[in-house]
C-alpha cells in the first residue's frame, strides 16, 4: 500500500499544464485552505504547486485593465499601485486572518476554494473580475459569477488550472469601499455596549449624587 503524496512544484507555466494533462493533481498555492481542510487527515495523492511560477506572482495593466496573477497573495494586494476603484479589494486582503495568512494566502485560492465566506468575492464581483483559466486545450475567461457554482464548486476542469484575474478597465473612477459581516456585527455590539456603558454611568451617577447633596436613594 503507497502512501504520501507526490509533490511537483512548477517553476513555468507550461509544466504545470502539462502535469495536468498527464493525470490528476491536486492545486496547491498558499496552501491556507487545502491544509486546514485535512484535519488529521494526511496529504495524499499529488499535489501540483503553483506558487512559484514567475508569471503567476505578477500584477500588471494595459489598456484593456488589470491582471492579477494565481500566486499574488494578499500582502501583494495590500502593498501594489492600485487605482481606487480596488480600495474595497484592499480593504478585503487587509481583514483576511492574519499578516501571516495574507503574507500566504491567494486571491486565487480563496475563489478556488468557493466558500460562501470568502472574502474576495464581493469586492472582485463588483469589480466585474473575469477568472483567466487554462489547459492543455487552450486558454478560457470566464466572468466570476459564471466561475463559483455553488458551495465548494467551480467550473474549473480537472486539467485546468487558474493562471490569474482580469479585471477589465473602468472610463469612470470609483472607489469601493468593504467591511466584513463580522466587523459589522462587532461594530453594532461595541456602539451598543457603549450606548449601555453610558445608560449604566447615568444610572450611577444621579443616585450617587443624590447621595452626596444627603437625599436618600432608592
Ligand atoms: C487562520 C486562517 C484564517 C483565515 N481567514 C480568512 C478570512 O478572514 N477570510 C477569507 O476569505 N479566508 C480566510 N481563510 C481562508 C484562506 O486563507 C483563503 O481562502 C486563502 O485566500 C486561500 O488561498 P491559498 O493560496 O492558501 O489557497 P490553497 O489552500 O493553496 O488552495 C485553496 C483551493 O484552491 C485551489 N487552487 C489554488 N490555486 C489554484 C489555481 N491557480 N488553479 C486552480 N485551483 C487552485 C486548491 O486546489 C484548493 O482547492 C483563512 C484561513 C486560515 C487558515
Amino acid at each position: 500500500m503507497r502512501h504520501g503524496a507526490d509533490y511537483l512544484r512548477a517553476h513555468d507555466l507550461d509544466a504545470a499544464v502539462t502535469a495536468l494533462a498527464g493525470g490528476r493533481w491536486r492545486i496547491l498555492a498558499g496552501g491556507t485552505d487545502l491544509f486546514p481542510a485535512l484535519q488529521d487527515r494526511p496529504l495524499d495523492g499529488a499535489v501540483l504547486d503553483v506558487s512559484a511560477i514567475p508569471e503567476l506572482t505578477r500584477i500588471t495593466n494595459d489598456d484593456q485593465g488589470w491582471y492579477i496573477g494565481a500566486a499574488v497573495t494578499w500582502q501583494d494586494i495590500v502593498r501594489a499601485n492600485l487605482p481606487a476603484a480596488f480600495d474595497g479589494l484592499k480593504a478585503a486582503a487587509r481583514e483576511v486572518g492574519s499578516i501571516q495568512i495574507q503574507n500566504r494566502a491567494t486571491l486565487v485560492g480563496n475563489l478556488c476554494n468557493a466558500s460562501p465566506a470568502a472574502d474576495g468575492v464581493p469586492p472582485l464581483l463588483t469589480l466585474d473580475a473575469e477568472v483567466l483559466l487554462r489547459s492543455s486545450a487552450g486558454a478560457r475567461q470566464l466572468p466570476l459569477g459564471q466561475f463559483i457554482l455553488g458551495n465548494r464548486k467551480t467550473a474549473l476542469a480537472v486539467d485546468e488550472l487558474v493562471t490569474g484575474l482580469f479585471v477589465p478597465g473602468r472610463r469612470q473612477p470609483a472607489s469601493l469601499v468593504f467591511t466584513s459581516l463580522a466587523r459589522a456585527v462587532i461594530w453594532l455590539f461595541r456602539s451598543a455596549w457603549w450606548r449601555r456603558g453610558w445608560w449604566w454611568m447615568m444610572r450611577v451617577s444621579s443616585p450617587m449624587r443624590r447621595l452626596r447633596s444627603g437625599r436618600a436613594v432608592r
